[in-house]
């Protein structure tokens, strides 16, 4: 998707800091952090949002989850804890169209969802 800013970091066209990599997914740090541990992981196929994930695609969000764990372990947060957050359209809190997950940890994480 040209004009989409996760497909240009996916594809080195905008640099990032990257934490895991793998066939499928790419996670980095989010360049607006809003905790210790702020890390945006992204399918490298371009897929709009999570109600566009077809069910013949449901294998990435398994990849997601995945990686999830992978960056828990290199942030070493994995046993302390962390929270994984996938944003859908505009009440969602959207801002980029191109699926990806948050996973915020490295501080206790008092505040409720919404
Ligand atoms: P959304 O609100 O769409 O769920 O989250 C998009 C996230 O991507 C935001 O947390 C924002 O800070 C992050 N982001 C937007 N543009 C860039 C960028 O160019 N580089 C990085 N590393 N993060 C970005
Ligand atoms: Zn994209």
């Amino acid at each position: 998707m040209p004009d989409c800013i996760f497909c240009k970091i996916v594809k080195g066209e905008i640099p990032c800091a990257k934490v895991y990599e793998d066939d499928a997914v790419l996670a980095f740090d989010d360049i607006q952090p809003m905790a210790p541990v702020h890390v945006v992981i992204v399918p490298k196929m371009h897929i709009p949002t999570l109600m566009d994930v077809e069910a013949n695609q449901s294998g990435v969000i398994a990849q997601m989850v995945q990686a999830a764990q992978n960056v828990a372990q290199i942030k070493q947060i994995a046993a302390r804890g962390f929270r994984t957050v996938i944003n859908c359209n505009s009440d969602g809190g959207q801002v980029v169209f191109h699926l990806h997950m948050h996973l915020l940890g490295g501080r206790k994480l008092e505040d409720q969802l919404g």
